[in-house]
């Protein structure tokens, strides 16, 4: 998935573990990720303009953290979630340039049951888990 659906989703769970300790919200924000690479989705990682895309996609996960503790004063909690859940896909970097060295990271390696689907049907249900995390962010 996405950087920005895991950095979005990861603060939705941190809002809901507010009160577990950083570790304990880091580790669920990690078996997030494995729990959302599941679902099948589009990943932009074989267009040509890859690059542009992973910059892009990065940089808005990025400034959406920092945005939230910055002007909205979300707390640390939240922001560790969304940053730990958002940074196994870091690991995925060397795609963009065309490099694939093996994968640390359990739903990046080859066993797993990593989803994947059409652009279109990819692309929506990304979406719908950035608003629904966001929704719940607004509103818990
Ligand atoms: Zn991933």
């Amino acid at each position: 998935m996405w950087v920005i659906v895991h950095a979005f989703s990861g603060m939705a769970l941190g809002a809901l573990l507010t009160t577990r300790s950083l570790w304990e919200i880091a580790i669920w924000a990690l078996l997030l990720h494995m729990v959302l690479d599941i679902i099948p989705h589009w990943d932009y990682t074989r267009l040509v303009r890859r690059v542009r895309w992973g910059a892009a996609d990065a940089g808005l996960a990025v400034t959406a953290l920092v945005l939230a503790r910055a002007v909205f004063g979300l707390e640390w909690g939240i922001i560790v979630a969304g940053a730990v859940s958002a940074m196994p896909d870091f690991e995925l970097l060397d795609t963009l340039v065309g490099l694939k060295r093996p994968r640390l990271f359990p739903s990046h390696r080859p066993w797993f049951p990593h989803g994947s689907c059409a652009p279109l049907p990819g692309v929506i249900t990304q979406g719908a888990i950035v608003i629904a995390s966001f929704l719940l962010l607004v509103f818990l």
